[in-house]
């Protein structure tokens, strides 16, 4: 069996500062983290281990400094926080930040702001948050029960797969030809690495494996992706979630791995297939040479 990574796959540096960051601060005293720095159990589990407090709600912090994870988080969640007479260490991704200013961008200079994402998700729910009047959009549906206005500002979650965004700012356009739809592309750079690597690895693949955590929105993206161009896609949190089942008559698998997903899940999920493959292949050397046998029963 040919195991193939994907070219870009796995932890983004946005992630692997925070965690850096939190471990760091941690060493100097207590930390409570506000919400779940990545949405990956492994990588929360580590951080508890190292005495991180992880909450989601302001009320339950109990050390004198609270962390905005990577995703980020509104100016009005966060003075509310300060106002509880906490430290507020900031963990937020610089390109989410990209996408915080290209929206208040667009809202000063009279544009109705549309986020292309997830309502509930808590990057959207920190751009969102700051904001009078705004939509969410998803899917085509919710393009379609979007009320006219003079300019739309459109911007999307740094996790969709642009291709999808593309595509939404698009019927926007075509559903509004009198409206002045301005879209700024804040889908981030990583993704689009591992977006378009998962499109090539899928392609090459019998059977994709994608590695992330049940809640990884990009994780869910990056399963979606493949399964366009290969019909055997399974999505596992760690090695222990694998089938030897899932990979009969495979002659390539492919595996890629969500943002939030740290190198050593990868590498456990590679070593899990060597495991397979060795008596797989010792079991085709059996075969042989009971042929050999029935042929030379000297
Ligand atoms: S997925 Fe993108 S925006 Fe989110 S933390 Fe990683 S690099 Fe930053």
């Amino acid at each position: 069996m040919n195991i193939i990574r994907a070219e870009h796959l796995g932890m983004c540096f946005g992630v692997k500062d925070a965690i850096a960051l939190a471990l760091e601060t941690a060493k100097h005293g207590p930390l409570t983290i506000l919400g779940d720095l990545v949405h990956n159990e492994t990588v929360l589990t580590g951080l508890r281990a190292e005495g991180i407090r992880i909450e989601q709600k302001p009320a339950a912090i109990g050390t004198q400094t609270v962390m905005i994870t990577a995703h980020g988080a509104s100016e009005r969640r966060k003075s509310e926080t300060r106002a509880l007479g906490l430290n507020v260490l900031e963990a937020t991704c610089p390109l989410v930040h990209v996408a915080h200013r290209s929206l208040a961008k667009l809202v000063r200079e009279g544009f109705h702001p549309v986020i292309i994402g997830k309502r509930d998700h808590v990057e959207v729910r920190g751009m969102t948050e700051d904001l009078g009047e705004f939509d969410v959009v998803l899917g085509e549906e919710d393009v379609a029960s979007l009320r006219e206005r003079p300019r739309f500002g459109v911007v999307s979650q740094t996790t969709q797969p642009v291709e999808k965004v593309r595509r939404l700012v698009q019927l926007i356009r075509e559903q509004f030809p009198q409206s002045e739809v301005r879209f700024v592309d804040t889908v981030c750079q990583p993704t689009k690495q591992r977006q378009n690597a998962a499109i090539e690895l899928a392609k090459q693949s019998d059977v994709v494996v994608v590695i992330g955590g049940a809640h990884s929105n990009n994780t869910h993206e990056l399963v979606k992706t493949c399964l366009r161009f290969c019909p055997r896609v399974h999505h596992v949190q760690t090695a222990a979630d694998l089938r030897e089942e899932w990979f009969h008559n495979a002659n390539t698998v492919g595996i890629t791995a969500g943002t939030s997903t740290p190198d050593a899940g990868i590498n456990e999920v590679e070593l899990w297939f060597k495991t397979i493959a060795v008596p797989a292949a010792a079991q085709t050397n059996r075969t042989k040479e009971k042929h050999e046998l029935a042929f030379h029963p000297a």
